[in-house]
């Protein structure tokens, strides 16, 4: 047996009917390996998610848990967990089992082979809702035009990460996480396993739209300043039309004998104008509101208890 150790991360947001299923299933794969262990981090659920991860503690000592003090978000969990791993390499995986662990044999033969990031592509044959694969589509379509990265599309937060590389990742001061597009923009030698996505083991979803927005405004405009270039453009292009629509009426005036009059018009193009300048100040604004946050430094988790030693 070669001697390496494996971590695993596990985000859980109100996961009390999964955990227990996934570490019976996590066992007995990371049993294979020379060392391993379980990082559970409780990104503050509501439910029992923290008392069971403690039982989980108890029964095997290799099984870690990291509980925040309140709801930071999946990717502040990812990276919770990526602070504390100690193994050869670091596998991060959804708890609601919808990703295979029996895939964790393929990582780890990728990784074994030299590739420094192991990642999946998810497939979906009709798991998920209409809408949930639609707004995916949509949104990978729209970061790598802003982005330029051809991150391809439904890369899933289910991947192996060499120690070097989840090295890099603790030392990055960001704050507004993308992990996906991040380890893509990183580079090293990667890897891409494409797999079949499983129906939910237990319990609900709680990527809402609003979390699913937040989570594509961030990655747009923490890659990118593409937005704003584009904000130049739109106010370009309007001011372009603005231009012709004044040659029009002037030449209307002067040669064609008569003054265009309209209310109608005139609300056109003040709501069409209001409403640019608007998008425009809101995309500035969004940027503006990120380094404020970025500024201020503050944690990007707070940790209430830990299985772990904390430094
Ligand atoms: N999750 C989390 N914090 C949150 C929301 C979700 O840690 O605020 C975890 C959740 O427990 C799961 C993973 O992130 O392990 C993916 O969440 P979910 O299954 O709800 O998303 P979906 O698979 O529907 O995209
Ligand atoms: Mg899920």
């Amino acid at each position: 047996m070669q001697s390496f150790k494996v971590s695993v991360v596990v985000p859980a947001y109100n996961e009390e009917g999964n955990l227990s299923h996934l570490v019976d299933k996590l066992v007995p794969i990371l049993s294979q390996y020379h060392d391993y262990e379980i990082i559970l981090v409780n990104d503050g659920s509501s439910d029992k998610t923290v008392e069971v991860m403690k039982r989980l503690h108890h029964e095997n000592s290799r099984v870690h848990y990291v509980s925040f003090s309140r709801n930071f978000g999946h990717q502040y969990a990812l990276k919770a967990g990526l602070d504390v791993a100690t193994g050869d390499c670091v596998i991060s995986m959804d708890a609601d089992l919808q990703h295979p662990p029996r895939l964790i044999l393929q990582l780890i033969d990728g990784w074994q082979k030299g590739y420094d990031i192991v990642y999946t592509i998810r497939q979906d044959k009709g798991t998920e809702s209409i809408f949930k694969r639609f707004s995916s589509g949509f949104f990978y379509k729209c970061f790598r035009v802003l982005t330029g990265l051809k991150m391809p599309a439904g890369a899933a937060d289910f991947r192996l990460l060499d120690k070097k590389v989840v090295q890099v990742l603790k030392n990055m001061p960001e704050k507004a996480l993308f992990l996906r597009g991040l380890i893509y923009w990183m580079g090293f030698k990667q890897f891409a396993i494409s797999y079949q996505v499983e129906p939910r083991f237990s319990g609900r979803s709680s990527y809402s739209l609003k979390k699913m927005l937040a989570l594509a405004v961030a990655g747009a405009t923490s890659f990118s300043i593409k937005p704003l270039r584009l904000a130049i453009y739109l106010g370009f292009f309007i001011a372009l039309m603005g231009c012709l629509f004044t040659a029009y009426v002037l030449y209307m005036k002067l040669f064609a004998g008569g003054v265009i009059t309209g209310w109608a018009s005139l609300m056109c193009v003040l709501l069409i104008l209001g409403g640019c300048q608007l998008f425009v100040t809101g995309i500035i604004g969004e940027y503006i509101g990120r380094i404020f946050i970025e500024m201020k430094n503050r944690p990007s988790y707070i940790v209430d208890e830990t299985s772990l030693e904390q430094k």
